[in-house]
């Protein structure tokens, strides 16, 4: 059995209201106490403009009953576990205001800010990989960092998800300045990173970010937001106590958000209004 990683927080985590998640949230929450985490933070899918990445996420008219959710499972676990309220949105021109909108709607913990789209292109969908081979790569990274950068200085986010997901299949960044401009935007806009454990269930084996990276993103004063991208209860704290054994030794600073106010490692959230 793997070590019980204590304290810790599980900040990404999925529900069905996606469409492509398993179990309800008081599952998730379960898991969590199972695995001897302090608390979660759920972040599903936000809804977007209804034509984009429809069947991936919650629709606008869902987002009520995900919030009501959540809130079901925080009074059910409350004083046992601490389990929050957040959102995975996705950065893509043209959905700023839409995705403003939204996190004026409820009080959030916090919000993740992906990229999952160049252009009309999934490029994390495993339907379409064989795009990868029709695409110069260094391009392909040059314009989804420039994306991040985008989110970054938004001014939606709290973090960026999994930063270099361009790697999911194996198809790593030939180049690497388009990344550290990247981190420069993030440290500049005083981001967190997801440090997102799913890359160890992908073809890639890595975690997001890779470990050069981390350390880049050390130098420029980032902190990092653990998560396992859960989609089922049992992928809840997912290697864990392998991210923050990789985190600690590199020196990094974990951190969580609860009202989407930056807290050091498993301090405990303040008062509750
Ligand atoms: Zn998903
Ligand atoms: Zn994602």
């Amino acid at each position: 059995m793997p070590p019980r990683p204590s304290g810790l927080y599980d900040c990404h985590l999925h529900t069905p209201l996606c469409g492509h998640a398993t179990g309800a949230p008081r599952e998730y929450a379960q898991a969590a106490l199972d695995a001897g985490l302090a608390g979660l933070c759920f972040t599903d899918h936000a809804p977007m403009p209804a034509w984009y990445d429809a069947p991936w996420r919650m629709r606008l008219d869902q987002l009520q009953e995900y919030v009501d959710g959540v809130r079901a499972v925080q009074a059910e676990f409350a004083g046992r576990l601490d389990v929050r309220l957040g959102l995975e949105a996705d950065f893509h021109p043209g959905t700023e205001r839409f995705v403003e909108g939204l996190l004026t709607a409820h009080d959030w913990d916090y919000v993740i800010g992906s990229v999952h789209y160049l252009g009309a292109w999934g490029f994390d969908n495993p339907e379409f990989v064989d795009e990868y081979g029709a695409r110069d790569l260094g391009g392909l990274y040059t314009d989804y960092y420039a994306l991040i950068g985008g989110a970054a200085r938004s001014g939606l986010f709290d973090s960026i998800g999994h930063l270099d997901l361009p790697k999911k299949f194996g198809h790593r960044d030939p180049g690497g300045a388009a990344a550290l401009r990247a981190l420069d935007a993030v440290a500049e806009a005083g981001l967190s990173l997801d440090f997102n454990t799913a890359g160890w269930r992908k073809p890639v084996a890595e975690a997001y970010p890779a470990p050069d990276l981390v350390a880049e993103a050390v130098n420029r004063g980032i902190g990092f937001v653990l998560g396992s991208d859960a989609h089922q209860p049992q992928e809840v704290g997912f290697r864990f106590a392998d991210a923050a054994a990789l985190l600690e030794g590199m020196g990094a600073r974990v951190v969580t958000y609860a009202r989407r106010v930056r807290l050091v490692g498993d301090a405990a959230p303040g008062p509750q209004p």
